[in-house]
């Protein structure tokens, strides 16, 4: 799970971390109002999207006087900001963050992330900020600090003032330097995170270190165990089909072509999106139902699946270990009879009581096209989407 800016740098001010003075609007007479509160000369008016790369798209704009401030609001708001990290969707401004105006004379990277190999959390830092790791990796490979916290002592004092050291910070900036580097780790391990990103991390023209940029992002299965980090959701940032998905319980994940994919078991899933590419098509989504494939998950996977308005086909793909095909096929029978779909289904079931499951299928007289194989089923579901409008059902004998 994802959070905003301001979010997160409300959480990191919590755990040490140094931000700007800022406020959050809702309309850009409410920015005005937080730059007055704010006071100074300057301040920044910053789009809240879920997504990086927001100042090179007109998400991050500096005003002078408290009209700049209006007219930036006024431009973002309902506006959809796509950005190099938004995906060509983009996403759509609600929220706007007014920030004072931060005089900077040098900007740094400073981020936190869970390292899978190592099973640590990794602290990945460089004395070069404010563009992206990706071209700070390839222009200034040799400025990267990487270093693995040990989980049985965490991140120490002495630890924390290395990177600091091997970040270029002056003696009398150590100090700060360190408390930032703990108070984000500290808030990693603390708060469930998966990431932590400062970027830029700035030392100020006065000399203070303050994070300009914030992103957190959480793991959503410790979710339950943090109401106060899960109450922070914002679902108009989210894709909807996943929203829906997630809401409900299923495993979900929206992708750009036709054939939508109900497969129970993560693994299984992604061999049928592997099997549609290969025989020519474009999966829809990715979609785990789960071991258990009952009736009503069955059905909630199909009105899913369905909502999506790109779908021109349904590939349904279960194989049946614990569970059985025949309990899977009156699951699809009830999800079809109480909810006809209008696009060709092609089942192929695998498994213990295959031939019952099979059977039921046929006998409902639902127009559902039989495959024997995955790949049999990935053909035909590539072949119905190609298939000119009006579609025909075809009904096909249990092989
Ligand atoms: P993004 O990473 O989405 O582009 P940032 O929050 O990093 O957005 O802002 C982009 C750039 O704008 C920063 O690298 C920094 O140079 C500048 N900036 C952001 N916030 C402030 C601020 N409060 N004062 C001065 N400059 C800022
Ligand atoms: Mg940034």
């Amino acid at each position: 799970m994802d959070i905003h800016e301001y979010q997160a740098k409300e959480i990191l001010q919590g755990f040490g971390v140094k931000i700007p003075p800022g406020g959050l609007a809702y309309s850009p007479e409410q920015a005005t109002y937080r730059a007055h509160e704010i006071g100074g000369s300057k301040w920044v008016v910053k789009a809240q999207v879920h997504t990086g790369g927001r100042g090179k798209a007109g998400g991050v704009k500096v005003c002078d006087d408290e009209h700049g401030v209006f007219d930036a609001a006024n431009e973002m708001f309902g506006k959809k900001l796509v950005t190099q990290q938004s995906g060509p969707n983009g996403k759509v401004v609600y929220r706007v963050y007014v920030e004072g105006g931060i005089e900077i004379e040098r900007e740094l990277y400073l981020g936190f992330v869970l390292d899978r190999s190592s099973e640590r959390i990794m602290v990945v830092a460089s004395r070069f900020g404010g563009m992206e790791i990706e071209e700070i990796a390839e222009g200034e490979p040799g400025s990267i600090v990487r270093s693995v916290v040990d989980p049985a002592v965490g991140l120490t004092e002495f630890h924390a003032r290395e990177i600091a050291f091997n970040l270029g910070f002056s003696a009398s900036q150590i100090q700060q330097a360190v408390a930032t580097i703990q108070g984000c780790y500290r808030a990693f391990r603390d708060l469930d995170a998966t990431m932590v990103e400062i970027n830029p991390l700035v030392v100020t023209q006065d000399g203070l270190i303050m994070a300009l940029d914030a992103k957190m992002g959480f793991d959503d299965n410790a979710m339950f165990r943090r109401p106060e980090i899960s109450e922070l959701r914002d679902k108009s940032q989210e894709d909807p089909r996943e929203t829906r998905a997630a809401d409900r319980g299923l495993s979900y994940v929206g992708l750009e072509g036709n054939i939508g994919c109900i497969v129970n078991g993560a693994g299984l899933a992604m061999a049928t999106m592997d099997m549609i590419q290969l025989a020519g098509g474009e999966p829809a989504n990715f979609l785990d139902i789960g071991g258990g494939a009952s009736p009503e998950r069955v059905a909630k996977a199909f009105r899913l699946v369905r909502s999506d308005e790109k779908v021109e086909a349904i590939l349904v793909n279960i194989f049946a270990g614990i569970n059985r095909c025949d309990w899977v096929a009156e699951g699809v029978v009830l999800a079809l009879q109480a909810n006809p779909v209008d696009v060709p289904i092609i089942v192929r079931l695998a498994g213990t009581h295959v031939e019952e499951g099979r059977q039921i299928l046929v006998d409902s007289g639902l127009p559902v096209i039989m495959a024997s194989t995955l790949s049999d089923a990935a053909e035909k579901a590539v072949a119905s989407c190609r298939k000119s409008t009006p579609v025909t059902f075809q009904m096909e004998a249990a092989s």
